[in-house]
């Protein structure tokens, strides 16, 4: 076993303190990456306060990891020891079910084995995340980083890159057409700058009058502040699509209305408590309100290939693991410019 070093909320009210804990030596087919960076997305903060349930802990949270491999076992084909490499949101799946072979890993049939907060395929030994010095992942759950990008502002594309992108790319994002994004946070800033550079017409949708300079500078081409009922009430019959990155509870209804006929809303933010869709904020126009999650490997890889084509990267703030509680708490409020990332050098 590998003795590793971390952080960990050692349950659902307590703050993240330092945790040891240990991983598996690696396996043949494994890699060893020593994580330089890891994302923090609103994910770890729900999944922290248990606030969708379920909770396992400890747990070492951190879905965003880029990092250096430092060992490779002896059958691993892709990478090799000193290779950039990154992991997201989950270490392992199936790999027969249908959406396994499809490349929808994250839809395994037998759920996928999650970064952390979750278990191996094994269903027992539990997974730690990227909030530790130092990961071991099957090379056919590791992507490959580009050298050529700031590596702190590529963690993020791991988890709010994919989530974004995979949607925007299902349902045929681009130009000509009007989309919403609604709420700027992590997800929010990565949709704007990734549905701008596919030629759509994006409009912000946000809850803080604040972000709009910063909006039209990631890529946007018109700000609606939601707190405005006015202006928001504009919007009427606008969109072509609209995805929602809000963490919070919100009202569904109001932003169906904003759709024109035969469109889409996404849902990709998961707030804690179910809403009420009104039967009629869909028949009149023959909406459709679908949801995704996150990406599978090859989509993932196919992501950070074209960010790194396009120099899209995340607008990050480095923050010491020390700080992680006021990160949440700023992150809570709406306040962050567009992701923490933890400098795992601090840890
Ligand atoms: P984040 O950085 O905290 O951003 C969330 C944004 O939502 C905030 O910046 C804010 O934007 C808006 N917001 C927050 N509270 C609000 C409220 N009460 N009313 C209206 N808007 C509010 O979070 P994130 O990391 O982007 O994650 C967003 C959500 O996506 C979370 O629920 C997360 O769990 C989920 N997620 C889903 C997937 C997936 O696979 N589907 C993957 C990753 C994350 P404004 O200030 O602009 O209003
Ligand atoms: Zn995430």
């Amino acid at each position: 076993m590998i003795a590793v070093k971390g952080y960990a909320a050692p349950n659902a009210k307590a703050p993240l303190a330092p945790f040891t804990f240990s991983r598996r030596t690696v396996g043949k087919k494994d890699v060893r990456i020593e994580i330089l960076y890891c994302g923090v997305c609103h994910s770890d903060i729900h999944q922290v306060r248990d606030e969708w349930g379920g909770s396992i802990y400890p747990m070492v949270p951190g879905h965003e990891i880029v990092g250096r491999i430092s060992h490779v076992g002896e059958a691993v084909k892709n990478f090799t020891v000193g290779d950039l490499a990154g992991v997201g949101c989950f270490v392992d799946s199936c790999r027969t079910c249908p959406s396994c072979r499809a490349g929808n890993e994250q839809y395994c049939e037998q759920g996928m084995a999650g970064t952390y907060n979750s278990y191996e395929m094994d269903k027992k030994t539990p997974t730690y995340g990227g909030y530790s010095n130092c990961i071991v992942v099957d090379e056919s759950y590791v992507l490959h980083v580009s050298e050529r990008l700031p590596l702190q502002a590529v963690a993020p594309l791991l988890c709010a890159g994919i989530t974004t992108y995979s949607p925007l790319r299902h349902w045929k994002v681009g130009a000509g057409q009007k989309v919403g994004i609604v709420g700027l946070g992590g997800l929010g800033h990565m949709a704007v700058k990734l549905a701008a550079s596919f030629g759509a017409e994006v409009t912000v949708l946000s809850s803080s009058a604040s972000k709009e300079a910063d909006a039209k500078r990631l890529g946007a081409h018109h700000f609606v502040n939601t707190s405005d009922e006015k202006a928001a009430s504009r919007m009427r019959n606008q969109f072509d699509f609209i995805l929602d990155t809000v963490s919070a509870n919100h009202d569904l209804n109001h932003y169906l209305g904003m759709l024109k006929v035969d469109s889409t809303m996404v849902l990709v933010g998961a707030p804690p408590d179910a809403v009420p869709v009104e039967a009629f904020s869909l028949i009149p126009k023959r909406k459709t309100l679908a949801g995704s999650m996150i990406g599978g490997i090859r989509e993932t890889q196919e992501m950070l290939d074209y960010c790194a084509s396009n120099n899209i990267v995340s607008d990050i703030e480095l923050i010491r693991i020390k700080d992680i509680e006021q990160a949440y708490g700023r992150m809570i409020r709406g306040d962050v410019r567009y992701r923490f990332v933890i400098d795992m050098a601090t840890l």
